[in-house]
């Protein structure tokens, strides 16, 4: 494993960061005030889409594109050090056509749209024309295990009626969004994990009402985290996403590299919020000594550093291995960022809060968002528990093979 960014890396870095710095950067204070004032997208976006495209800048997270698609084609190894770029600032992916939960939706239906499906959905979403939803998560049901999922997905001779409530569905308020990916169940009878399938359900077809866009903490997205009602919505059976009892195998296929693009973008975040402290602990002197030369400070700004450096790494391991054996083979590697970055973005992110004084509660910095959106990440994608499951169990299983070996360091105790 050799994780030193290559020159072709090291090149796309300073492309992606001068960008931020000439486009995104500036524009911080507009997009607050637009989205502040219900103008969402901010009437900047298109052009800085076009402009990042025009670049090479544009969907870079799809190692999969093929050459006649838009995009620059990457690893995910490759990708990883950009995406941490990205994180820096919440709305920035979105530029590069590189956003949750569009990327992992792309994904899937790379992998699993028909040429119909394609042509309707995935090239709009690929040239950025559109935005999409995923939605699986229910109020009345523990989510988690996606097992659990109750909206019903029922064929009515050459159509399939959905009905069923959802809710914390990403993007759905988004004025460019036309798709929602509706995971529900076709066949409760069948065995659990093939009574769920997945349907492609336009936006605006009749019967679909969105009823609200929850805050999160109290944070307004204007994107949205939505909760939808589905009231016998009727689309055409050529809607289905891949095969009937397959819900349960795409959910997985999407969020393996869904969940990596989060974790690298939480370094970001958390990479920004250490440089703050940092600076900001030169910056102030309390009891005669600059914040940094107290104790509890250093050891805020040294803990953060290692963790970081600990979580980049992990995560770099885990994109190489997907980019080396594929999803499925990462599995551990995925459960384990995802169990350890989420937390990681919030524990660092809340230092420097603290280093920084009442100011870091305020809204003059970027730290409370920053930290509100991670503290959600310990939810999006599986909440961290079902992850350290996941692990658990997979260490429990290998242990099968050490078993016998270890007897051998047991020295029990024999009386005289
Ligand atoms: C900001 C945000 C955006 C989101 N975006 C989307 C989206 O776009 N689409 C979508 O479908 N969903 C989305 N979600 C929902 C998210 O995926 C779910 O909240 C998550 O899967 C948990 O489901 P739940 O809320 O029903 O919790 P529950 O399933 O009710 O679980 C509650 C708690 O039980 C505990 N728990 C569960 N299982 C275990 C276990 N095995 N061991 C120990 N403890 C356990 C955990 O602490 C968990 O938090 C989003 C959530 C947030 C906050």
């Amino acid at each position: 494993m050799d994780f030193s960014y290559s020159v072709k890396v090291e090149g796309l870095r300073t492309q992606v960061q001068d960008f931020m710095e000439a486009h995104i950067i500036p524009r911080i204070p507009e997009w607050n005030k637009d989205v502040a004032n219900g103008s969402f997208p901010p009437s900047f976006m298109e052009d800085l889409k076009s402009l990042a495209r025009q670049q090479g800048l544009w969907n870079l997270f799809l190692p999969g594109l093929r050459s006649e698609e838009p995009g620059t084609r990457l690893t995910n190894l490759e990708y990883a050090p950009l995406a941490e770029i990205m994180g820096r600032i919440s709305w920035a992916s979105e530029v590069f056509n590189c956003n949750a939960p569009d990327t992992g939706n792309m994904e899937l239906l790379h992998m699993f749209a028909s040429p119909e499906q394609y042509d309707q959905w995935l090239a709009p979403l690929l040239n950025g024309e559109i935005r999409s939803a995923f939605a699986m998560t229910e109020p009345h049901t523990a989510s988690s295990d996606a097992s659990n999922i109750q909206t019903r997905i029922e064929k009515d001779g050459d159509q399939y009626v959905i009905s069923g409530r959802k809710w914390w569905i990403t993007n759905a308020a988004h004025p460019g969004c036309r798709l929602l990916i509706v995971m529900g169940k076709t066949d409760p009878g069948a065995e659990p994990y093939r009574q769920q399938s997945m349907v492609l359900v336009p936006i605006d077809a009749p019967g679909v009402t969105v009823l609200r866009n929850l805050t999160v903490m109290n944070h307004h997205h204007p994107e949205g985290h939505c909760e939808i009602i589905f009231d016998g919505v009727r689309v055409p059976c050529q809607n289905l996403l891949g095969e009937e009892g397959s819900g349960f195998a795409l959910a997985q296929a999407r969020l393996g590299p869904g969940r990596i693009h989060h974790c690298m973008r939480s370094i970001g975040a958390a990479e920004l919020a250490l440089e703050m402290m940092t600076r900001r602990s030169q910056e102030r002197q309390t009891f005669g000594r600059f914040l940094h030369e107290h104790g509890a400070v250093a050891e805020w700004i040294s803990r953060s550093r290692i963790e970081i450096e600990q979580a980049r790494l992990l995560v770099l391991k885990t994109a190489w291995l997907i980019d080396e054996k594929g999803a499925k083979a990462a599995r551990k590697e995925i459960s384990m960022i995802k169990a350890l970055v989420p937390l990681l973005h919030t524990t660092v992110i809340d230092r420097a809060i603290q280093a920084f004084g009442a100011m870091g509660v305020s809204p003059d910095t970027p730290l409370a968002d920053h930290w509100t959106w991670g503290r959600a990440l310990r939810f999006a994608d599986g909440p961290d528990e079902v992850h350290h499951r996941a692990v658990a169990r997979m260490e429990v299983k290998e242990s099968e093979a050490y078993a016998s070996v270890l007897n051998d360091y047991l020295t029990p105790y024999e009386a005289d």
